[in-house]
């Protein structure tokens, strides 16, 4: 069995639509893949036909924008509720300020780099939530660097002065929010340190004590050693191991199936399914 629990699609940073990145992880040869959009479920009922049509096993995920005392944290959510009050408000209110803080973002960066707000938006058409790589494509076309990670490393970084930060829940109200409505909530790439701060264990503890269920060790941005001391986390805070390739399509290197979650993984998480 091979288990991916972490795809992007058109409705957030990836370059596929939903429906082709399903048909791609059919042509990944996977059993059971979620599609994991920022912030946004819209693609989950278009996602769940072609994974059907593809004979594969559909998870509803999300991964949800979230903060700790000025640390992002990506927070994936499996299986919740999206009709529950409480989650749609929680993303809503994400969305709503993702616009305002790209807005701002653009403002910046166009005082050295010829760049429109409405350039960014003919790369977002398709997307409800609307990031950093959206800037990035914009910038590509217009010719100021030849990738996203490019863009990323010059102009969108957490460090840059033209970076800004957007509204996002704090991780320990949104795993309450995800458990109160069914969702299962494992913390991504928790040691990605190279995109920017982490958190330490100190906080992965209080994450556990909040209801967290999972540790998404294996992934692109985590060292052997990284693995090691995060799966020996898993294992004394009793939280289960996932892997995930976190693809964006043509956006990110990451391919489909690059990290897997072991069967017994994910039968743990499924378990908890609310
Ligand atoms: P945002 O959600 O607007 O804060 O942008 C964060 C997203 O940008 C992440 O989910 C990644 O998909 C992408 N990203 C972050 N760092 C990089 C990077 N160095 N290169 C390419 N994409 C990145
Ligand atoms: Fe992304
Ligand atoms: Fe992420
Ligand atoms: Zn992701």
């Amino acid at each position: 069995m091979r288990i991916d629990l972490h795809t992007h699609s058109t409705v957030s940073d990836g370059t596929e639509p939903p429906a082709e990145v399903m048909r791609a992880a059919a042509r990944a040869q996977l059993d059971v893949v979620a599609l994991t959009d920022h912030d946004a479920v819209t693609g989950w009922e278009e996602a769940a036909a072609a994974a059907a049509d593809a004979g594969l096993t559909f998870v509803p995920g999300i991964e949800v924008s979230c903060r700790h005392h000025g640390v992002s944290i990506h927070l994936l959510g499996y299986w919740p509720d999206a009709t529950s009050p409480a989650f749609e408000h929680m993303i809503a209110e994400t969305r709503a300020a993702r616009v305002d803080r790209a807005r701002q973002m653009v403002h910046r960066i166009s005082a050295d780099y010829p760049l429109t707000w409405d350039e960014v938006l003919t790369h977002a058409t398709a997307s409800d939530t609307v990031g950093r790589p959206h800037i990035a494509d914009a910038m590509v076309a217009r010719g100021h660097f030849a990738t996203r990670d490019d863009a990323f490393a010059e102009v969108l970084g957490g460090n840059s002065r033209y970076y800004v930060p957007h509204y996002a829940p704090d991780v320990l109200d949104a795993i309450a929010t995800l458990r109160t409505c069914g969702g299962v909530p494992v913390f991504a790439h928790p040691g990605a340190d190279a995109r920017g701060r982490v958190v330490p264990d100190a906080v992965i503890v209080d994450m556990a004590d909040a209801g967290l269920a999972g540790l998404e060790v294996d992934h692109r941005d985590h060292s052997p050693q990284q693995r090691e001391r995060l799966a020996a986390l898993a294992t004394q805070l009793g939280l289960v191991r996932t892997g995930s390739s976190d693809y964006h399509g043509a956006g990110k290197v990451n391919r489909l199936g690059e990290n897997l979650t072991s069967v017994e993984a994910f039968a743990a998480l499924e378990a908890q399914r609310g």
